[in-house]
């Protein structure tokens, strides 16, 4: 049994290579490259972009614990149905993932339940509480990928210094939230014009901004690694940009919202607008695209966080912070960052591909013989409506709603099973 997918336009970043080209599957692995190929089956791909099965290294798949938004595999049916075909699940679930039991629970259920590849990450401290280191030389051995306390800082400096130095010792990268949460009062969104005008309290970008550049400094103390999760505003861009010129060994990531949407969005009260950090204003998303094309930011990830309906369905106040981003993040990246030319094609594929597998050092996000059939392949210029009643995960909170997007995922192979095909 063997798969070939035929005719369609080859863009794989980390080998540089951009033109028509077959790919033959077998055995879950990539058998050859090249032209004129065939298999016992046939995807013709005329037309369409084939590229590595997209990778995202920070989502949140609630299971255990709040298995009504998502579970590991409705996520993972989400992230096939958006191309990807391999996710880094946040370890704050209930009860968090701070030990070698539930990281065995979260390998077990992705392997009983996950059509893609779900890479484990746990709390870098005990009950993500920001106090008492993990074992984390133990669960780097048992596979886990990265260590963070996603959903929260960690408070303590002297703590995160040892945290830095543990960790990168352990040869794992800590996946940093920045946040300084004694400036969070009661906030709901960004403070700014539009919080005073709305009566709804602020988080000012300085609870973003000051941890970052903490984070980093004491990165560089512990002669760590660290990468800054979903960065939103143009000091924090700035921060950043001037700790690479220096030569911090730091990386960061951005999510579609922040080049997508101003806190504009948050003003008919829509919850399916608040997340943490908030939506900025259009300096900030000028600032976020500009670090996009230069460089400054390293990849594109979603920060997919499920909240039911009912979740939603409160007081913008009360709500719950995040939004679902698997199903329409490449439609996001195309419309708004290749249609409008920030970045080509070839580099928002690579913000989605080689650029966070290398992050991560996953062993995924290219296309080369021998290597595993991990494949997305997407129609770029197909125009689609975001439908969230159609999506596969069981939660439906996005602010992009009956939005008009480009780029298409047609269909999404992992290890050579074909694990979404577009009706
Ligand atoms: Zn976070």
């Amino acid at each position: 049994m063997s798969l070939a997918i035929v005719n369609g336009y080859m863009i794989d970043p980390a080998s540089g290579r951009s033109e028509i080209a077959d790919i033959l599957v077998e055995h879950g692995h990539i058998a050859r490259i090249g032209k004129g190929l065939k298999g016992t089956k046939t995807i013709d791909a005329a037309g369409y972009v084939v590229c590595p099965g997209f990778v995202d290294i920070h989502v949140h798949f609630r299971e255990p614990g709040y298995e009504s938004k998502e579970t590991i595999a409705s996520g993972s049916k989400a992230a096939a149905r958006g191309g990807f075909t391999s996710v880094v699940p946040m370890p704050n679930t209930a009860p968090p993932i701070d030990n070698a039991g539930m990281v065995e629970f979260v390998i077990r259920r992705a392997r009983e339940t996950a059509c893609i590849k779900v890479w484990p990450s746990a709390c870098a401290t005990k009950e993500r509480a920001g106090q008492e280191m993990t074992e984390m030389g133990e669960l780097k051995d048992i596979g886990v990928v990265a260590v963070t306390d996603d959903g929260s800082d960690i408070a303590s400096s002297w703590v995160m210094r040892r945290v830095l130095e543990y960790a990168d010792m352990c040869g794992l990268t800590y996946l940093a939230h920045c946040e300084d949460a004694s400036l969070m009062d009661a906030g709901a969104m960004n403070e700014g014009y539009n919080s005073t005008r709305l009566g709804l309290s602020g988080m000012p970008r300085e609870m973003e901004e000051i941890r970052i550049d903490r984070n980093i400094r004491l990165a560089a103390l512990a002669g760590a690694k660290i990468h800054i999760q979903h960065v939103t505003t143009a000091g924090g861009v700035e921060i950043i940009r001037r700790a690479k010129a220096n030569g911090a060994r730091v990386t960061c990531e951005t999510a579609p919202h922040y080049w997508m949407l101003t806190d504009e969005a948050v003003t008919t009260f829509s919850t399916d607008a608040k997340m943490n950090p908030p939506l900025r204003e259009a300096s900030d998303v000028a600032a976020i695209r500009a670090a996009l094309a230069d460089g400054t930011i390293d990849c594109i990830a979603t920060d997919h966080a499920p909240h039911t309906v009912s979740d939603k369905d409160v007081e913008f106040q009360l709500a719950p912070f995040g939004i679902v981003g698997l199903e329409t993040a490449l439609g996001l990246a195309v419309t708004g960052l290749v249609e409008t030319e920030v970045v080509s094609l070839e580099r928002a594929i690579e913000l989605m591909t080689a650029a966070p597998a290398r992050i991560l050092n996953l062993p995924v996000g290219t296309l080369s013989e021998g290597g595993p059939a991990d494949i997305a392949v997407f129609a770029p210029k197909a125009e689609w409506t975001v439908d969230p009643a159609v999506f596969a995960s069981l939660s439906r909170n996005t602010p992009f709603a009956g939005e008009r997007l480009r780029g298409k995922v047609m269909t999404t192979i992992c290890d050579g099973k074909v694990v979404y095909q577009h009706p």
